[in-house]
């Protein structure tokens, strides 16, 4: 996880600032459930991130798909283990401690993944979960999921999917169920968690982010943003045990305004510079090529809608120096860390959300680090 720390330091006396500072960021580091929470992210600070997409083939076709968007899925598949252990090799010679494995459907090509997993042994692969991924690639895995099976062949155009998933990945201490939240999927929401939970399943959550020209049905209206938000919470009060989630999390994720309106996406798609990950992450395609001006981990998503779980992963991790305002901004963030190592570094295991009020993501904007009280 790359963090943007040039702010973090300026603890008073900021030239500029509207009131006077009431305290520093070492009082409200030093407050005891912080400090315990904080030691233990800190120790993955460490993580260097970048994407890859493994094929470009995929065995379902989805309304709404950022992977059949742009040109990225004309590039051809290198198929070549060797090849794509040499660049492995190189990644890890360049810092990257942590590696998505996305595609299209990563699953279709085990061989591939292997060689991953030797190389570079901390990361996770996207996947719809309909091909079960060897057990020796000890990656997470997130298993996406759109909706009931009837919405899901609607959309999805594939038949008994969350049975066929459940099936080959419930007891899989690497699977983490991803529920996307579209306009039309949010009632549906309850029974589909509560099958999930039943079934000893890890869940979590994203909401869908359109592409760039995307004109269906799935994309959310102010309405559907805050039924998301109460639905989710509600989740997360009736499933504490099965849900990897947190209250910052979903507020964070169906605020009217975008990730990158919110929090300034990092990515070098939208941070040309050469600092964090503008500097570290690259995706490539499946030819192994990437490209610097279109490189995020969602490629082709509409940064003004761009909502997704692995956005905000880096989006709002990276933005610890947003959230210094106070004692409970900072307990936000760290829940909103804690989520995230947990959704997708195996063996990271949740702690209980320590922020027990409401914190909008709206303070974060623009704010590098401005007073409050602890
Ligand atoms: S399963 Fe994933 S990659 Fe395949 S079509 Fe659906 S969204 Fe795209
Ligand atoms: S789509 Fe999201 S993650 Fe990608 S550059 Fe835009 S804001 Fe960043």
């Amino acid at each position: 996880m790359e963090l943007d720390l040039r702010a973090v330091s300026s603890s008073a006396g900021l030239p500029g600032t509207v009131s006077p500072k009431t305290w520093t960021f070492a009082e409200i580091v030093k407050q005891p459930d912080i400090a315990a929470r904080f030691k233990r992210v800190r120790e993955y600070f460490f993580l260097r991130e970048s994407t890859y997409d493994m094929t470009r083939r995929c065995n379902v076709r989805c309304d709404g798909c950022y992977f059949y968007e742009g040109d990225k899925q004309n590039a051809q598949d290198n198929v070549d283990p060797a090849a794509w252990r040499a660049l492995f090799r190189s990644e890890k010679e360049r810092g990257i401690t942590f590696v998505v494995l996305a595609g299209a459907e990563p699953a279709l090509v085990p061989d591939l993944l292997q060689v991953c997993y030797d190389e570079i042994p901390r990361g996770a692969i996207a996947s719809n979960g309909l091909v079960k991924i060897p057990a020796s690639v000890g990656y997470r895995i997130h298993v996406s999921v759109w909706g009931n099976d009837a919405t899901s062949e609607r959309i999805r155009k594939a038949k008994r999917m969350l049975e066929r998933q459940i099936e080959i990945y419930a007891g899989d201490p690497r699977a983490v169920f991803v529920y996307t939240f579209t306009r039309n999927n949010i009632e549906e929401s309850s029974a589909v968690v509560e099958h999930l939970a039943r079934s000893g399943c890890k869940v979590t959550f994203s909401v869908f982010s359109a592409t760039v020209g995307y004109t269906g049905t799935l994309t959310h209206t102010p309405q559907s943003l805050a039924a998301t938000h109460r639905t989710m919470l509600e989740l997360l009060r009736r499933f504490p045990d099965s849900l990897l989630y947190s209250p910052y999390s979903a507020a964070s994720h169906t605020d009217a305004n975008s990730l990158h309106a919110l929090f300034s996406c990092p990515y070098p798609r939208q941070n040309p510079g050469q600092f964090g990950l503008g500097r570290s992450f690259r995706q490539y395609r499946s030819d192994l090529t990437w490209i610097r001006s279109a490189a995020c981990c969602v490629p082709d998503t509409d940064c003004a809608d761009c909502r997704h779980y692995a956005a905000g992963s880096a989006i709002v991790t990276s933005r610890m120096n947003r959230h210094i305002q106070s004692s409970d901004q900072f307990r936000a963030w760290l829940d909103y860390v804690d989520t995230y190592l947990a959704v997708w570094v195996q063996g990271y295991a949740k702690g209980a959300n320590l922020c027990t009020s409401d914190v909008s993501p709206t303070l974060a904007m623009q704010n590098d680090a401005s007073g409050g009280t602890p």
